[in-house]
């Protein structure tokens, strides 16, 4: 039931994105305890949907009590003790935080920073892995600060025959363009549920390889997280209910129902859907003269990044922003760091990616800007 005192708003920041109804009518299901046999088949059937859509066969595939960042902390810090080297790749803000938590796990850090607006140099990363021979690489798939896909495959090739382990960040990607953690070579990735996958916040999305889960069973020092200790995970029995915490229950049966409705899409029809939405915004905003941040090989579709025209950024692009907000009920991000007040990230995730939402944007638009 919605609430009244809650205005309906079309989500096309940087996420969350709506939900379908399917998913916000799994939520409200009665509640049944974890060990209950209904509970427990629906988490084995959530386990196996996660390994096709990340496109891996990883036993250890699984939804943690977090949210995305908690994934790339899942990650980080199982494979990284002190003392260790970790190459990460930035082309934005997710980059770097993933380099501010290595520091924090004690790791000496080297950050490979792509040129404004483009992706890593395969040649500048595999330069550097082959330098410092690091114990991790990590990188953004989707990096949703700037809009950029990074192609991953030549990286963790590269990676892989120096010995690291690859860390991948698909928070953005997952569930709006192929994911295929094995064929590309990726050893530990998070998701979460709110961005592609359009399903409410409040889940990360994990999957490990059993190279990740030795590396983790091998540590001079235990992880410091008990709850998030992968090795700890996989001594459990997969869809074990248990797992040392309370199952975040009803978020689950939402991530079902979300992940049914990729599947009865096709992940190749809803990867088209994607494209089409951005290039139809991209071309709509060219309009007003927005100008693409990036340059179109490697420009994400769920995450379009534009420049802000002169006129618009003159006359305060932030209230204009919330005139969407509050006159349309539209949603839209600025830029963070660097771009604040330069840019805008106009997501177009999951359910939201579709014609009539970009639609509903331009026509606002035009409203305001004549
Ligand atoms: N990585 C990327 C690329 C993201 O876009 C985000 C969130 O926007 C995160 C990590 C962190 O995810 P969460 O906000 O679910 O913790």
């Amino acid at each position: 039931m919605h609430s009244p005192s809650l205005p309906r708003r079309l989500l096309l920041g940087s996420g969350p994105s709506n939900v379908h109804p399917r998913v916000l009518a799994a939520i409200a299901q009665p509640l049944i305890g974890p060990t209950d046999p209904n509970f427990v088949s629906i988490l084995d059937d959530v386990e196996e949907r996660l390994r096709r859509l990340f496109g891996t066969r990883n036993s250890l595939t699984l939804p943690l009590p977090t949210s995305g960042g908690g994934g790339m902390e899942a990650c980080l810090a199982n494979l990284l003790e002190a003392g260790d080297d970790i190459v990460v790749g930035v082309t934005g803000f997710f980059g770097e935080r993933m380099s501010a938590f290595a520091h924090r796990a004690g790791a000496r850090v080297s950050e490979v920073t792509a040129e404004p607006g483009a992706a890593l140099e395969d040649a500048l990363m595999a330069e550097t892995i082959a330098r410092l021979r690091p114990t991790v690489v990590a990188l953004v798939h989707a990096e949703t600060s700037t809009g950029i896909h990074q192609p991953v495959e030549r990286i963790a090739e590269v990676a892989r025959s120096h010995g690291a382990l690859v860390v991948l960040d698909c928070v953005t990607s997952l569930g709006g363009m192929p994911v295929h953690l094995d064929d590309w070579g990726i050893d530990a990735a998070y998701s979460s549920t709110q961005k592609c996958l359009s399903c409410p916040p409040g889940l990360a999305l994990a999957s490990f390889s059993e190279r990740a889960v030795e590396r983790a069973r091998s540590r001079r020092t235990p992880v410091q997280s008990w709850l998030l200790d992968i090795a700890r995970l996989a001594d459990c029995s997969e869809g074990e209910p248990g797992r040392g915490y309370t199952p975040p229950i009803s978020s689950i049966f939402a991530l079902n129902e979300a992940l049914q409705l990729i599947e009865e899409e096709g992940m190749p029809t809803r990867a088209s859907r994607h494209r089409a939405a951005a290039d139809a915004l991209t071309e709509g905003l060219a309009e007003f003269g927005f100008a693409p941040l990036v340059a179109a090989p490697n420009r994400l579709p769920m995450l379009v990044a534009l420049r802000v025209p002169e006129a618009i950024r003159r006359a305060g692009e932030a209230s204009l922003r919330r005139q969407l907000l509050d006159k349309y009920g539209i949603e839209i991000s600025g830029g963070i760091g660097p771009l604040d007040g330069e840019i805008w990230r106009i997501g177009l995730m999951g359910e939201n990616a579709r014609i009539t939402n970009v639609e509903a944007l331009l026509c606002a638009l035009r409203h305001e800007l004549g």
